[in-house]
This record gives C-alpha cells, sequence and structure tokens, in this order.
C-alpha cells in the first residue's frame, strides 16, 4: 500500500464527516444511511489493507472490522425495525450488534497487547485495573446498578442495558493498558487510541445525556452520531496507516517510569471511591455503602502492591549498580575498587587465623607492541580471553581482578609463595595467542599495610621486567622501618659526627 492513501482516506474521512455535521438529512433513512455506509467503508478499508498479510497481522484488525461492521449494521437494523416494521423490542437484534462491537474490538486489542508484550508487563497491569476499579466504581454507582434495579426492564433488557457500561469498562481497561505498556508508539497506534477513545466519549455523552433526560435531535444528534463514526474512520486510518504493521511488534516492557499524566490519572481514580462516599455522605445518605468499601478495598490494595512494585524495582536496580560499580566492563572482573575493599577483609582474615596470604600483581608483556600490530580491538579481545583464561587455571578461592590498563591482580589465600608461583605459572601458561606476562608475588608478613604488600609485589613486577620478562619474581621480605624513638642520643650525635668533614 503505497504511502499515500492513508493521507487520501484521511481527506475523504475528514470530508465525510465534515458533511455528516453539516448537511442537515431532512428525513431520518439519509442519515442512517451515510452512518451505515461510512461504517462499512472504514470496515472495508481494514480488510482490504490487511488482506495480504498473514493471519497473524490480520487477524486483530479483523476483529476491528468485525466490530465496525456489527456496530454500523446495528444502525440500520434498528432503522429497519422502529421505522419499517413499528416496532420497539428491547433488547433487538440491534443492541446485539452493538455490543458485538465491545466483544469484537476487544478480542483485537488483546491480541495486540499480548503481541506487543515480551513478557508480563506487572506494573501496567496494576496501573490498568488500578484506573479501571476507580472508573468501574464510578460507573457502577451511576450506570450499572441502577439499570441492573430497573425493574421497568425485563431481565433481558437490564443485562442488556448492563452490558454498554460494562463493554465501556472493558474497551477503557485495554486502552489503558495498552498506553501503559511498552512498545512502539507510531502513528497507527495513536490512531488506535484515537478510535478507542471516540467510542467511549461517545458513550459517555449518550449516559450524561440520558441521567439529563436530554434527547439531542438535529444538529446535537449529528454531533454525537458523527463521534462514533470519527472511530469507525479512526480504525480505519491505523489500519491504512504504514505504521500499522509494527502496532503488534513485541517489545520489553516499559522504563519503570510514571508520566505525569498517568500519574494524574491514578491519583484522580483513587480518589474516586473517597469522593463518592463523601458525596453520599452530603446529601444525608449513604446508598453504595458496600460497594464503595469493595472499591475503596480494591484501590487501597492496588496501590499497596505498587508501592511495593517500586520498592522492589529500587533495591534491584541499588544492587544492580553497586555491582556494576565494582566490576570491570571489559573482563567482567572485579575491577580496582572492588579489589581495594577485598583485599583489608582477607588480611583481616588472615590475621585472625594466622593463615599465609599471598598477592601477585600481573602485567601482559609487550602489550603496547601487541596493540601497535594487531589495533586496539585485538587488545581488547586479548586482555577478555587473557582474563578468562588466567580465571579458569586460577583456585575457587584466588580472586582476579583487573587493577587497570594491562595489569592485574592476583589474592591467593591460604599460599606460601612457592605455591602461589606454580599456580601463577600455570595461568601463565594458559595466556592465549602466545603472550606472555610477568608477575610480582609478595606474601603477606603479618603486619605490612595492603598498600605495603602490593608495593613490594610491584617491586617484583619490576624486577621481573627488568630481567627479561616472561617470569614471575617472587618479593623480597620488608625491611622494617627503625623506628626513629628507638635511635640514643649518642647515636645520633655519632651520626652527626660521621657527616660533618673531619677538619678537627
Ligand atoms: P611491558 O612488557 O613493559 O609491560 O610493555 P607493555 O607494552 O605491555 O607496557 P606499556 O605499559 O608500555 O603499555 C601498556 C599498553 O597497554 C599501553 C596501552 O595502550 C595498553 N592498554 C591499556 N589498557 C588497555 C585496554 O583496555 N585495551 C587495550 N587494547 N590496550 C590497553
Ligand atoms: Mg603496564
Ligand atoms: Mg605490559
Amino acid at each position: 500500500m503505497s504511502g499515500r492513501a492513508w493521507k487520501l482516506y484521511a481527506v475523504v474521512a475528514v470530508a465525510i464527516t465534515a458533511g455528516f455535521v453539516a448537511v442537515p438529512a431532512a428525513v431520518g433513512w439519509r442519515e442512517v444511511t451515510a452512518q451505515v455506509a461510512i461504517g462499512y467503508f472504514a470496515a472495508i478499508t481494514i480488510v482490504v489493507r490487511t488482506r495480504r498479510n498473514s493471519w497473524s497481522d490480520w487477524l486483530p484488525w479483523w476483529c476491528f472490522a468485525l466490530g465496525i461492521g456489527a456496530n454500523a449494521s446495528g444502525i440500520a437494523v434498528d432503522y429497519y425495525i422502529r421505522n419499517v416494521l413499528q416496532i420497539a423490542p428491547y433488547p433487538s437484534v440491534a443492541d446485539l450488534c452493538d455490543l458485538l462491537l465491545y466483544l469484537a474490538v476487544a478480542t483485537g486489542l488483546v491480541l495486540i497487547i499480548r503481541r506487543r508484550s515480551m513478557e508480563t508487563d506487572w506494573a501496567a497491569l496494576v496501573d490498568t485495573t488500578t484506573i479501571t476499579t476507580g472508573l468501574g466504581l464510578l460507573a457502577w454507582v451511576f450506570v450499572i446498578q441502577p439499570a441492573a434495579l430497573n425493574q421497568a426492564l425485563p431481565l433481558l433488557g437490564r443485562i442488556t442495558q448492563v452490558a454498554y457500561p460494562v463493554g465501556d469498562i472493558m474497551l477503557l481497561a485495554m486502552t489503558v493498558r495498552l498506553l501503559r505498556g511498552g512498545g512502539d508508539r507510531n502513528s497507527s497506534f495513536w490512531w488506535l487510541t484515537a478510535a478507542l477513545g471516540s467510542f467511549m466519549v461517545g458513550d459517555t455523552t449518550w449516559v450524561v445525556l440520558g441521567s439529563l433526560n436530554v434527547d439531542p435531535v438535529g444538529l446535537g444528534a449529528r454531533l454525537v452520531h458523527a463521534v462514533y463514526l470519527c472511530g469507525f474512520l479512526l480504525f480505519g486510518l491505523a489500519a491504512l496507516h504504514p505504521s500499522a504493521r509494527d502496532v503488534s511488534a513485541p517489545a520489553p516492557p516499559e522504563a519503570p517510569r510514571l508520566s505525569a499524566p498517568m500519574l494524574a490519572m491514578l491519583t484522580v481514580t483513587s480518589m474516586i471511591a473517597p469522593a463518592i462516599l463523601a458525596e453520599q455522605v452530603w446529601r444525608g445518605k449513604v446508598t453504595d455503602g458496600a460497594a464503595i468499601v469493595v472499591g475503596s478495598a480494591a484501590l487501597f490494595l492496588l496501590v499497596v502492591t505498587r508501592m511495593a512494585q517500586l520498592l522492589r524495582q529500587v533495591e534491584h536496580q541499588a544492587t544492580r549498580v553497586r555491582d556494576l560499580a565494582r566490576q570491570d566492563e571489559l573482563t567482567g572482573l572485579p575491577n580496582r575498587r572492588a579489589w581495594n575493599d577485598e583485599l583489608p577483609r582477607v588480611l583481616e582474615r588472615a590475621r585472625r587465623d594466622g593463615t599465609p596470604v599471598c598477592v601477585a600483581i600481573l602485567d601482559l608483556d609487550h602489550f603496547k607492541l601487541f596493540n601497535d600490530t594487531y589495533g586496539h580491538p585485538a587488545g581488547d579481545r586479548l586482555l577478555k580471553a587473557a582474563a578468562a583464561a588466567w580465571h579458569g587455571e586460577l583456585r575457587a578461592v584466588d580472586t582476579l581482578a583487573r587493577y587497570g590498563g594491562e595489569e592485574f591482580v592476583v589474592l591467593l589465600p591460604n599460599v606460601n609463595t612457592t605455591r602461589a608461583i606454580v599456580v601463577l605459572d600455570r595461568a601463565k601458561q594458559a595466556t592465549p595467542l602466545g603472550q606472555t606476562f610477568s608477575a610480582g608475588v609478595a606474601v603477606w608478613d603479618g603486619t605490612e599495610t595492603s598498600d605495603q604488600l602490593l608495593s613490594r609485589a610491584d617491586e617484583a613486577l619490576y624486577a621481573a621486567k627488568a630481567d627479561g620478562r616472561n617470569q614471575i619474581t617472587a618479593a623480597a621480605p620488608r625491611v622494617p622501618e627503625q623506628p626513629v624513638a628507638r635511635i640514643t642520643r649518642r647515636e645520633a650525635r655519632l651520626a652527626r659526627a660521621a657527616r660533618e668533614p673531619s677538619d678537627r
């Protein structure tokens, strides 16, 4: 379908809607014919547009077409029953046709929502349920319950009258879920949302007019009918738009964020129960106590559930951020920050247990040359592969961390230098691509700080490099510094005398 078809359709749709409102139909059947024709036009557009798609793609759209077709047929059937047969049964076949719209459209929406969600979006589900519960309570008190208790109607009539607002609540729930979930929000998506909005605005208008005992005629009636016709045509536009094929594209749940309109909607709908109660208390008679209690309890539970979800999400993210801050991005090993936390902890444990600890610093040999020869990305791959290979050779209790650049550190608890060298030598043999490293190993002397221990290992590494690389060198024992206080005055005098020129 060319990109121009939808524009042409949009122009035609605007023209026929405007024409419908502007031209007063002298005879009722003309207006009805126009409505039915517009409905069929939209339904046929959808079917023609999607007929070449695979069945899973067209199924939701054909549900919409079926709903529109049924609703448009209902208008014709209703006219025929009232004006040709001159009878007024309630419910009639026309009601069945009208109600089919809700069922078919809801089915199409369920299919689209299911396809758009890669996984169950619990947050969206809770938000949708909250809004639906609030507005459902409103509909129950003002529309559903009065209709259900309307003794003037036979049972089937009451069921039919209840089915309309229930259908609207169902469409509302689907629309909110569609808007609240993740996925592409392209033009087709918004046309679809607008189509659903039109039906709900139309139905709400009827409810409000009905409660005010207003039966619109002439331009007023045509305006209300035009709202439904807009709904029909917008469905057609959504199907015809080139972005329609992406409406069902799977997507992960929406990033956890609460937009201002959504927050406002949740706040307002959560306040519906207390607002109804306040209104009834103010009037002096609480008539819907049970419904308000059930509605409020449901809303409270939903808000608490949402809060728990958000809290769990925050905790999860905090853990993830903490883990990421301690992990080297390239190799996945603990980074310097994690190492700096770990080393003093292990030394403290060794002090308590009286066990030895070795620390080694590894540095790839001639890594700059490797980078210069094979390129930086190849250098990155080597770092990653080497880290994995070394990790595989170390014991489970050993800690390998990336200290920075091509320098790595290893913590080997419970081993002496000789044993540490054996382990490190195995790691050296495992270095990929025939590369080598040099390493300096120092065994903790039981008193020195982490920095002092590491600096001895570094000196040993330096010696290994100076000695021709590709080797593991043990650090010299630490030379304890002479405490200044131990020097006697006499020793100090002698030292001073030795430094001064002996010209006496
Ligand atoms: P030596 O045997 O003396 O250690 O020689 P060398 O070339 O390995 O040492 P030098 O410190 O001169 O160079 C280290 C090089 O490591 C320089 C730098 O470009 C490279 N390097 C540091 N970090 C990374 C990294 O994340 N990825 C890559 N590809 N290269 C890195
Ligand atoms: Mg280096
Ligand atoms: Mg190096």
